[in-house]
């Protein structure tokens, strides 16, 4: 059993992910850590996959069926299940998330900093603007470790998904974002790390190259460029298999979450939990 920090990166796409997440990479090759591609759920799309990485099952069963469903969430999902096993949890996220767990829809004055234990989200920092910097955010997430060491901590940085639909997966911009992404994890995994948490870093989906220069990329349909994305599983014991080559489901994230956490997961999630061992 560990605490578990879930770095969700919008937009992570997962072969740039391998080409150029320096650190994490090495430990894959050191085997300090678990490497997996991951087939995501359609459709590649941000609020469906925040729901399908949070409840195990599909945009057709959870019916969060597009960006634009700001309701809570009516699955069993890690959030819920986690409080009502009266474990700590938190997030630095989007504020979709605050309209997924805690109360929809958003409002700014009073969900932007949330510190309730009656919620499934108790320590929520959640930004509404995309432009947010994932300075910020990064910042927030680790500032949520360290104050409150939940059970379970949620990191969702935006920039990637701001940055690869201006200019393109394959853009300078896009692979220097996942460098510094890269750069600021491997910044927290030792304190995490030591505080016993298992890290785990993937993506809601990914993001095309540019059609052309000057265009940006897009998602949403099963394309391999916006639908694959990486899992790295970092333990804090730092011990893995390296790089397993045979994909996995994004479904299952979430029963693999709540074994880490020590708790039974629910009946709808049918996905196998991820082993690293
Ligand atoms: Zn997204």
């Amino acid at each position: 059993m560990s605490k578990v920090i879930l770095f969700v990166c919008d937009a992570l796409r997962d072969d740039i992910a391998a080409q150029h997440m320096g650190y994490l990479e090495h430990l894959v090759e050191a085997k300090k850590a678990t490497r997996w591609t991951v087939i995501g759920e359609l459709p590649s799309m941000s609020r469906p996959m925040y729901e399908t990485l949070h409840t195990g099952v599909t945009s057709s069963v959870h019916g969060v069926v597009n960006n634009s469903v700001a309701r809570t969430s009516i699955m069993p999902n890690v959030f819920k299940l986690a409080v009502e096993a009266g474990k700590t949890t938190a997030a630095a996220a989007y504020y979709f998330f605050s309209e997924l767990y805690n109360r929809a829809p958003y409002d700014i004055v009073r969900d932007f900093q949330t510190d309730d234990e009656s919620l499934p989200i108790q320590h929520g920092r959640f930004y509404r603007s995309d432009e947010f910097p994932d300075l910020e955010l990064f910042a927030l997430g680790a500032m949520l470790m360290t104050r409150f060491t939940p059970d379970y901590l949620l990191i969702h940085p935006g920039g990637l998904d701001l940055i690869g639909e201006r200019e393109g997966g394959d853009s300078q911009a896009y692979r220097k974002q996942v460098i510094y992404h890269d750069d600021k994890i491997s910044s927290m995994l030792p304190k995490a790390h030591a505080l016993g948490y298992t890290v785990l870093v993937t993506g809601d989906h990914g993001i095309s190259d540019s059609a052309a220069v000057g265009v940006g990329g897009v998602h949403g349909g099963p394309l391999a460029q916006a639908r694959r994305v990486p899992l790295y599983f970092l333990p804090p014991d730092m011990t893995g298999c390296g790089r397993i080559e045979e994909p996995v489901s994004q479904l299952s994230v979430a029963p693999t979450v709540l074994s880490l956490l020590g708790l039974a997961r629910p009946d709808t999630m049918t996905a196998p939990v991820l082993s690293a061992r």
